[in-house]
């Protein structure tokens, strides 16, 4: 079962507030993906309904804390942007709800909003949250909690309200309903409508530190300790990040990355030319993960360059290339280089042809590499 991870002062503040029966009715958790608003969100939902609360919270194996988890709990509502399928005849939160079940699940509570865009399979569509789902909401509101001790709800993404929509949630929130508690999540409180935020109590999710990061995943997604370093790193304090990164090997792009930048100082166009091929048939995905990965090397080679070998974050096996790498390399030729593969990332996104791209950028790596003296 998902706990909340890393977050602990302010978890701890919520569950004093909790005790104290303090908790403010409307909660804006703010802050960038990853960081666990969801997972908190969660677990105020489970330690305000939960049966056996301990000193800690919610025991999460009570009953009531099983159906918050699997989201068929009556009293604890999600609301997730969502869009007007015209064929399903689907358009509110609760018409969506099998949807938004499994993709949380799925997330360990830790979504990315472009996992939830891919999901519904609406990327051309407008996805938000409209007036339909905040008059359920309000319908809801005026019956007292069904099993519970509280009705909760959790609007993923406010920000994605649409103006009728938050204009009828600040009534709703003007008035609040008894034994109710909102919380909504956004990247910044910005965003949100500012007589909806004077409303909430904030609270900023910090990126986690990598050491929760990497005691997560090696001890509920029995991580070896080296991916899970690797992830937590790569990941800066994203879990939905890290999550992902686990899920993909990186080892493969090792040699890639190694006979890729050979090839290239030496000026091998036959081998240039092999590896484009390979490179431009990955899918898009894959690609960014790659030019990632690569753009993570030459950070750490630039480190390397100014002889601080304690610093680098890379696998073993590619840890001897690195540091020669940087060697090799000057600071004119490491600012080459990135703008370079920064600007390939943008061209992957906007979908140009794969091997024009990578026969352009092996040439123009060669062009920068070979100005250097040293072979890598
Ligand atoms: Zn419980």
């Amino acid at each position: 079962m998902t706990q909340v991870i890393g977050q602990e002062y302010l978890q701890s503040q919520l569950l004093r507030a909790i005790q104290r029966g303090t908790i403010a009715h409307a909660n804006l958790f703010w802050g960038s993906a990853g960081t666990g608003k969801l997972a908190m969100a969660l677990w105020i939902a489970q330690t305000l309904n939960c049966s056996h609360t301990t000193p800690e919270g919610a025991c999460l194996k009570c009953p009531s804390c099983q159906k918050i988890y699997h989201l068929i709990h009556p009293d604890v509502y999600w609301i997730l942007p969502t869009y007007k399928n015209e064929t399903e005849k689907k358009r509110t939160s609760e018409d969506f709800a099998d949807e938004i079940r499994q993709f949380l699940l799925e997330h360990h509570f830790y979504p990315a909003y472009a996992q939830w865009v891919e999901k519904l399979d609406a990327h051309n569509k407008q996805t938000a949250i409209n007036i339909e789902d905040i008059r359920q909401i309000k319908q809801k509101m005026s019956y007292a909690p069904f099993e519970g001790h509280y009705k909760i709800v959790i609007l993923w993404h406010a920000e994605k309200m649409r103006p009728e929509a938050a204009n009828a949630f600040l009534k709703l929130l003007e008035e609040p309903p008894q034994n109710t508690i909102f919380i909504l999540t956004a990247p910044t409180p910005e965003q949100v409508l500012p007589t909806i935020q004077s409303r909430c109590q904030n609270a900023f999710f910090a990126p986690l530190n990598q050491k929760s990061i990497v005691n997560y995943l090696m001890h509920t997604h029995k991580t070896d300790e080296s991916t899970a370093y690797k992830a937590a790193f790569l990941a800066q304090g994203n879990l939905n990040e890290a999550l992902r990164l686990i899920h993909q090997d990186t080892h493969t792009f090792d040699d890639l990355v190694q006979n890729w930048l050979r090839a290239c100082y030496s000026v091998k166009y036959k081998e240039m030319q092999e590896i484009s091929e390979v490179l431009s048939k990955l899918n898009r995905e894959t690609q960014k993960h790659f030019l990632t990965y690569l753009l993570h090397i030459l950070r750490n080679a630039l480190i390397a360059h100014y002889e601080a070998q304690t610093l680098l974050f890379v696998p073993d096996n590619i840890k001897e290339f690195t540091t020669k790498l940087g060697k090799t390399l000057s600071i004119e030729s490491f600012n080459a280089l990135y703008q370079t593969l920064s600007q390939a990332m943008e061209y992957v996104s906007r979908n140009v042809n794969s091997r024009i791209l990578y026969l352009t950028l092996s040439i123009r790596i060669s062009k920068i590499m070979s100005r250097q003296q040293k072979a890598p």
